[in-house]
């Protein structure tokens, strides 16, 4: 059986992922884990996430298949209990494969490639839930059926690539306090190799606890059980109450859609190749801007909080050749990564003449120059020094997504696919 649940929580406490934890605990005496429970991010900009979009899948191998209704009894029992059902935004859905029928592969397999990288309807879970005929539990709305199902898809499919969080819980009696870590323990696991985003180098910043008043204490990120086991054994904290090893797809780029400019839509991620059009301007708050064309334009964008990044970004020049990652919201392109393939190296300038550049008469005009009168009609071009390089430049673990690859994994084969025909 797989278990699909989403949508349980609320921003002032819970998660799906303890939920999902607490209900392995409770389904022990009936049957083992069938290989990990995921952890799927699902598309990053959905309006309706509380914060980051998760779902979690649960394949479970029952020791007896008469049992199997009191494994749903006992899950939807769990979600009855512990959901936030007080909180508009949280409709949970629950979905249960109780047969892994290959038939069903394909639908699922486009269905929750679609939840990562597109924006779907309630209804288009129920089609597909009523077409194979698996079972599922949904309550007010039930919008966390898209989630719930997306994530039981994966752990039918399989993931193309995936990654692995260990996540530690918090005993009951401290939710809402300050979390209790040993600063020295975590600098120190953090070095584990394998691992990452346990701690944000250049920001001197622990970035792997949340400071919500969620039950989670803290979460390592790596590309093996291994490593981030060997990271955990070396943290020292409050007690942490139970703690689960989960396989996801974070970190693997798994939302980014190769795509032209022209087809880019609000609310997806994707991979855009073109050339820088504008000098790019600091506005208020910090928050960096540049347009980039590939015949159309769009706006990019490197926010605030991408700190030390904005400084690479700020470098650009109109004629640079790049690559942009992120996701698109309100026509513009919220930068992730950033990929330089050459950079120009001159500039148009107004003429020089007495040592000063030479003032614009006006659009179409000409120039001329201030002390002396001469006037020129062309611009000229003039060689530049960059400080930057062609390379690949990506925002500081403080603010990367959960999907975003970091640099450390591209050494690993990509595997490109999209959802969208
Ligand atoms: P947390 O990270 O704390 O678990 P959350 O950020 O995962 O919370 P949810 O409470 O699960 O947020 O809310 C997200 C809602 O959006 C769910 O109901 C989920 O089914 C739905 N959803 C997820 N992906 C899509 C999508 N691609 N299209 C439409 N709805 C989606």
């Amino acid at each position: 059986m797989i278990i699909g649940i989403d949508d349980t929580d609320s921003k002032e406490g819970m998660c799906t992922t303890y939920l999902a934890a607490v209900l392995i605990g409770k389904l022990k005496p009936y049957g083992r884990l069938d290989g990990y429970p995921l952890l799927i991010r699902l598309n990053p900009n959905i309006k309706y996430k509380t914060r980051g979009n998760a779902a979690i899948a649960i394949p479970f191998e029952l020791k007896n298949r008469d049992e199997a209704e009191e494994v749903k009894k006992i899950t939807i029992e769990t979600i009855e209990n512990m959901a936030v059902f007080s909180e508009e935004n949280t409709n949970p859905g629950v979905v249960f494969i109780e047969e892994k029928r290959n038939d069903m592969k394909s639908d699922l397999a486009h269905f929750s490639l679609c939840a990562v990288q597109d924006v779907l309807e309630i209804g288009d879970a129920l089609e597909i839930l009523r077409r194979h005929g698996i079972s599922y539990k949904s309550f007010k709305n039930g919008r966390g059926l898209i989630g719930a199902l997306a994530a039981a898809g994966f752990a039918l499919c399989g993931l193309s690539d995936s990654t692995y969080e260990l996540i530690a819980y918090r005993e009951r009696k401290r939710w809402g306090e300050l979390r209790e870590i040993d600063e020295d323990s975590v600098w120190e696991a953090a070095g584990i190799p394998g691992t990452w985003d346990t701690v944000d180098y250049k920001n001197e910043s622990i970035v792997f606890a949340p400071h919500t008043p969620d039950p989670i204490l803290f979460g390592i990120r790596g590309e093996s059980e291994s490593a981030v086991q060997r990271a955990f054994s070396m943290i020292k904290s409050e007690p942490v109450e139970r703690h689960v090893v989960y396989k996801t797809n974070q970190n693997t780029d798994m939302h980014l859609v190769h795509a032209n400019i022209s087809e880019v839509r609000d609310d997806r991620s994707y991979v855009l190749s073109g050339t820088v059009k504008t000098f790019p301007k600091t506005i208020e708050g910090g928050h960096v801007f540049f347009e980039l064309t590939d015949g159309a334009t769009l706006d990019c964008a490197a926010f605030e909080p991408t700190k030390g990044f904005r400084g690479i970004v700020r470098q650009l020049r109109p004629g640079d050749e790049i690559t942009v990652y992120g996701s698109v919201k309100d026509n513009t392109l919220n930068l992730e990564k950033l990929k330089i393939a050459s950079l120009t190296m001159q500039e148009l300038k107004n003429p020089l003449c007495c040592g000063k550049r030479m003032k614009s008469k006006g659009r179409g005009q000409g120039y001329r120059c201030e002390k002396c009168g001469a006037a020129r009609k062309e611009q000229e071009t003039v060689a530049i020094q960059r400080n930057i390089s062609p390379g690949f430049y990506e925002v500081p673990p403080c603010a990367r997504r959960h999907l975003s690859k970091p640099l450390i994994r591209f050494r690993q084969p990509q595997a490109a696919s999209s959802c969208v025909h």
